[in-house]
């Protein structure tokens, strides 16, 4: 008998009419004789409540404390859900990540899962249970609940269909499949049938939040069959798999856009072997995860270079610049908040020059004017002020025909991320 996963994620299950909805769909799906393995996140935006409570206790609660509170958010509804289940008189037992045997690195906040037992999901199967697994969540060897980073349940799904040789891994959501770019923000924003595991990882890499981005990686290191879908609607999904199938002429398949980002520019460091090393070793041991780099050319001896972070983390990166500035004999640091990083991304780019230019055109043809820019085989990204992202990311989705002729369907409030 073939095993399924179906993931739901936060807003599928926002409400008890939705959780109910989505328990029939689960019940519908194992009538078909598929033994059916359910992930499921927390309740609508438990995860951000969850955040606000523990910020009010201590302005910097420690990590590991943090993921006992937060793996409590996909533990209620995950035992919400099988009474749900229980209530249409289906067989369906809840388990943590943990009983679920998951176990993961010891990183708080964004572990890894290193190892899967399955077996108590198998025995469970045997023995005719819907089994439903708390998302977002495992246990590290040494006995610690770690979770595995925000929009992690999507990567406990791909993980667990890894490890059961499902013969599908359906991500179930709020909109109807993966866009030319995010619905909300452009409403004529094409459903891809097909994309490529690249093309996505990059998309999520680059902030399209409609998938984790580990947890493409492990489909694609798996091979895992992936399908984003509706939890709302009976339509076709978007499948993610090895080669998509190219649409002739298509150089950008999707745009993606990350807020909240900040520009860090030290100016006047002094032309030496290391110095750049010294700032990069140090941002990277306090756990700041440094994005562009641009580094400017050298004039007497010096020189100034920009780098881009998480505007979370500018306070900290802050003080230990400050703190580096007798090594580094910078002149003086500046830092630019409320960027975007907008990227276009397409495997089809790879063999054409034109795509970056006609980018730069489509951004300043809005007065925008661009910050930075990094570029790969199959993305371009360019950091711009914050104030006109949503018309850039238009703009550029007519730019590069991407609309559709029909409005996308949205179905629900989003999470609050
Ligand atoms: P879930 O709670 O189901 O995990 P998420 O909020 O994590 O849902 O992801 C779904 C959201 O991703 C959509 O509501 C949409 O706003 C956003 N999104 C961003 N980029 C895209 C895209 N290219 N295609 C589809 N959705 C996207
Ligand atoms: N509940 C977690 C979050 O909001 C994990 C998830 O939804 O996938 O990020
Ligand atoms: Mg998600």
């Amino acid at each position: 008998m073939a095993i399924v996963v179906m993931k739901f994620g936060g807003s599928s299950v926002g409400d008890r009419a939705r959780m109910r909805l989505v328990a029939q769909r689960i019940v519908a799906r194992k009538r078909t004789g598929d033994d059916v393995v359910v992930v499921v996140s927390a309740m609508g935006d438990t995860t951000d409540e969850l955040i606000d409570l523990a910020l009010e206790m201590h302005a910097t609660p420690s990590a590991r404390e943090m993921d006992a509170l937060l793996a409590t958010g996909e533990q209620a509804s995950s035992v919400l859900l099988t009474l749900a289940l229980h209530a249409l008189g289906a067989s369906a037992i809840a388990l943590t990540g943990w009983q679920a045997g998951i176990v993961t690195d010891d990183a708080h906040r964004k572990a890894r899962i290193v190892r899967i037992d399955a077996q108590r999901i198998r025995n469970a199967l045997a023995s005719g249970h819907i089994v439903v697994v708390a998302g977002f969540q495992g246990c590290t060897r040494d006995g610690d609940i770690a979770t595995l980073g925000r929009g992690g349940s999507d990567t406990t799904a791909v993980a667990l269909a890894s490890a059961l040789n499902a013969s599908v891994c359906d991500i179930y959501t709020d909109v109807d499949g993966v866009y030319s770019t995010d619905p909300r923000i452009v409403h004529v924003a094409r459903k891809l049938s097909h994309i490529s595991y690249d093309e996505m990882l990059e998309l999520a890499h680059l902030g399209a939040a409609v998938l984790h981005p580990r947890a493409v990686e492990c489909a694609k290191h798996n091979a895992v069959a992936l399908v984003v879908r509706s939890s709302f609607r009976d339509v076709e999904g978007t499948i993610v798999k090895e080669e998509a199938h190219m649409e002739h002429g298509v150089l950008v398949r999707g745009i993606a856009y990350e807020k909240d980002v900040a520009r860090m520019s030290l100016l006047g460091v002094p032309d030496e072997p290391g110095q750049l090393a010294l700032v990069f070793v140090a941002l990277a041991e306090a756990g700041i995860n440094v994005d562009i780099i641009v580094q400017s050319g050298v004039v007497d001896g010096k020189a100034d270079f920009s780098f881009t972070i998480s505007e979370a983390d500018v306070d900290e990166a802050c003080d230990l610049l400050r703190r580096m500035q007798p090594r580094v004999r910078y002149a003086d640091v500046t830092c630019e908040t409320k960027l975007v990083k907008i990227s276009i991304v397409g495997a089809g780019m790879v063999s054409n020059p034109g795509v970056a230019a006609q980018m730069f055109r489509a951004i300043s043809e809005q007065g925008v004017s661009i910050k930075m820019v990094s570029t790969s085989e199959i993305k371009v990204s360019a950091v711009i002020d914050g104030a006109k992202w949503q018309a850039c990311v238009q703009a550029l989705h007519t730019a590069f025909g991407l609309d559709a002729s029909e409005v996308a369907f949205v179905g629900g409030p989003s999470v609050r991320r």
